[in-house]
């Protein structure tokens, strides 16, 4: 579409008038961001209320805080970040000096999913905004509130030449992604990853590329069952299991399984009362095709809790599946739903090798008292991040770059990750005249 073609001219022209280096325009564009959300934060939670069910405090902790926490921190440290950083020079070099100097890439194009509308369109936002690019931020089209709530409040405080909202289908991607970008960072599912990159490379536009994958969770027999069944339980069920880097399943070693299953019962219990189907904050299944998907699943294994569901709402119950195999269908994809299914193991071994067979994953958790096992499984699986003995707040850390690794993804972000993320480093030696 010729009209993409234009807009990207606009900000490649912005661009090049300088202003967005400066420190002050960043700032100040930061803070202007910062403000904007906290006028529009009611507008917001009812935007993600709409279209996922999220309750206030739900939507304002894994969408609105991480943000707001995200340019705070951006805001304290943009200064050394974008300051020039002089290195060591070798000998032969004679008295040259050697300076580091990071620079913007020039105009982003920024691909978000819908299961974080919010939270993963505006943070790696912040980082282009930081870098000092002009950034095309293209939100899903599965949660139109959020994305069109996104649209006005870009509208309203930043001219299209600097940051501009696309909204729309496919399609809307798929013209933007013929356009030339100076760097592109997508957030999606491993397939649309790959269409992405092919895009990208026709322009040899660098790609970061967010993706998913199948994480596995796993409970050691000498792990604290209590501890470690609440903090599954919150990681897989916050926003009805529609989080990245939710545990996806569960490899359990066999004497422990059936004092873990009622621990966690009880936790999901505590969570979200004795009846989930009449708790009115439960997020909802995006949309009619996932909750298909997700209900096929139900007859894999042996049914150990939940499993009811309502088409009319999209409701899925927290569910956990045991006596999963390998082969059932629900351990093919990543799930994506608040589906557990639960998978034992004897020996250490059998269940490492099991995990290095499938694609490397974004997440892995270990429960497990003791650090022997906990190096040993962190040392053997190549996956793109996690924790030990709790789950998801890896992310939520400004000093741990996130991202995945092979099928999982490309690049990082957070914290000074997304300033690097969206800087070139542009290497000088320097000599007298
Ligand atoms: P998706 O890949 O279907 O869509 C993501 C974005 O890509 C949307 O804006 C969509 O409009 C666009 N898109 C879809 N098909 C396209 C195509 N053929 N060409 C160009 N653009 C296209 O992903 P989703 O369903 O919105 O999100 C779920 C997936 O995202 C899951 O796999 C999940 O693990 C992953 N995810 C990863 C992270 C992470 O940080 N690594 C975070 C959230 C979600």
């Amino acid at each position: 579409m010729a009209e993409y073609g234009e807009l990207v001219t606009r900000q490649r022209t912005f661009f090049h008038t300088g202003q967005t280096k400066e420190m002050g325009f960043r700032t100040r564009a930061l803070n202007k961001l910062q403000d904007a959300i906290g006028k529009h934060e009611k507008d917001l939670l009812a935007a993600l209320r709409k279209d996922l069910n999220k309750s206030e405090a739900e939507a304002y902790s894994s969408e609105i805080r991480i943000v707001l926490e995200e340019i705070r921190f951006t805001l304290e440290n943009i200064s050394s970040w974008m300051a020039p950083k002089q290195v060591d020079t070798p000998s032969f070099l004679g008295d040259a000096t050697s300076v580091i100097y990071p620079e913007p890439y020039g105009v982003a194009l920024i691909i978000s999913p819908w299961n974080y509308p919010f939270q993963l369109a505006v943070a790696p936002l912040v980082g282009a905004m930081a870098a000092g690019n002009c950034a095309v931020l293209k939100p899903s089209e599965f949660t139109p509130e959020t994305s069109h709530m996104l649209a006005k409040l870009v509208r309203e405080d930043f001219p299209e030449e600097y940051i501009a909202v696309v909204e729309g289908e496919v399609e809307a991607s798929t013209a933007l992604l013929k356009e030339k970008f100076d760097t592109i960072f997508f957030t999606g599912s491993t397939p649309v990853g790959k269409v992405v990159m092919e895009a990208a490379a026709k322009h040899l536009t660098p790609v970061t590329l967010e993706l998913g994958g199948k994480s596995p969770c796993i409970v050691h027999g000498d792990a604290d069952l209590e501890s470690a069944a609440k903090r599954i339980a919150r990681g897989k069920f916050l926003n009805a299991g529609q989080t990245c880097v939710a545990p996806d399943y569960l490899l359990i070693q066999r004497e422990v399984k059936d004092a873990f299953l009622a621990e966690l019962k009880a936790a999901i219990h505590a969570l979200y009362g004795e009846d989930i189907t009449r708790n009115p904050d439960f997020p909802r299944i995006v949309s009619e095709k996932h909750f298909n998907r997700l209900s096929a699943f139900l007859s894999d294994g042996e049914l150990v809790s939940g499993g009811r569901t309502d088409a009319s709402r999209l409701f899925i119950e927290p569910t956990i599946l045991d006596s999963v195999t390998w082969e059932d269908p629900v351990m093919r994809d990543e799930i994506f739903g608040p589906i557990l299914p639960v998978l034992v193991y004897d020996d250490l071994t059998e269940a490492l090798d099991k995990i290095t067979s499938r694609p490397k994953p974004l997440a892995l958790y270990v429960f497990s008292e003791n650090t022997e096992v906990q190096d040993r499984i962190l040392g053997s699986v190549s996956f793109g991040g996690g924790c030990v003995n709790e789950t998801l707040a890896h992310l939520t850390s400004p000093f741990l770059p996130f991202g995945g690794v092979g099928e999982s993804g490309m690049g990082s972000y957070h914290g000074q990750g997304s300033f690097d993320t969206f800087s070139h480093k542009k290497s000088i030696l320097k000599r007298k005249a």
